[in-house]
């Protein structure tokens, strides 16, 4: 880094002071990276005024790679939810031993790391690639894991669905602070049933 300023670029004083400063980036699900600034500060004006920074492209490497770094911990996500990386290869139709090449940071595209950080927060997703993407079984395995998860929050919370010609009805509540009232009524579903996986 060369810094070539003696003189306020505003006022022209001699009275200045080269600082340093580092912001912090946040990177998805992956540790956050500093960008590095270098700026003038006159003594006699007070103004401050930016010599360097790291540019757009140093910062989106910076990213990439935090991003790359993190790629073993997401594959484990994945994996401690009971999807092993043999299954995973199966569903995505990956060669053999790609995920292990993820692993090492090897063949890792930002496409392969935004598929990696779905995964790694909704590894269920498999499933649905192993349904040949069929959007009615995506549409009830998304909606029964938000299901799910409120549940972790709540345990009364209740969800009954059914399907007619129409498609899915969804019924839910949450009893917590709540007084069961006369209109929570899901008899009115001819074939109602706890909505799965909660
Ligand atoms: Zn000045």
């Amino acid at each position: 880094m060369l810094i070539t300023e003696t003189k306020c670029p505003i006022c022209g004083s001699d009275n200045i002071e080269i600082k340093k400063d580092i912001k912090s980036i946040r990177v998805p699900l992956a540790e956050p990276v500093q960008q590095n600034f270098v700026y003038c500060h006159c003594k006699d004006c007070l103004a401050d005024v930016l010599i360097e920074s790291e540019s757009k492209k140093e910062m989106a490497k910076k990213s990439f790679d935090s991003g790359k770094a993190s790629m073993p911990l997401l594959i484990d996500k994945v994996k401690k939810s009971g999807i092993p990386d043999t299954r995973l290869e199966r569903a995505l139709r990956l060669a053999p031993h790609t995920v292990s090449r993820w692993k090492q940071g090897k063949q890792v595209s930002a496409a392969v790391m935004a598929l990696t950080r779905y995964l790694a927060i909704m590894p269920e997703l498999v499933e649905i690639a192993e349904k040949g993407f069929d959007e009615k079984f995506a549409r009830k395995k998304i909606i029964s894991k938000t299901f799910e998860k409120i549940k972790e929050y709540d345990d009364s919370f209740q969800a009954y669905y059914c399907e007619n010609e129409f498609g899915y009805h969804f019924k839910c509540s949450a009893l917590k602070n709540h007084i069961l009232q006369e209109e929570d009524d899901y008899s009115n579903f001819e074939k109602y049933e706890l909505a799965e996986a909660i």
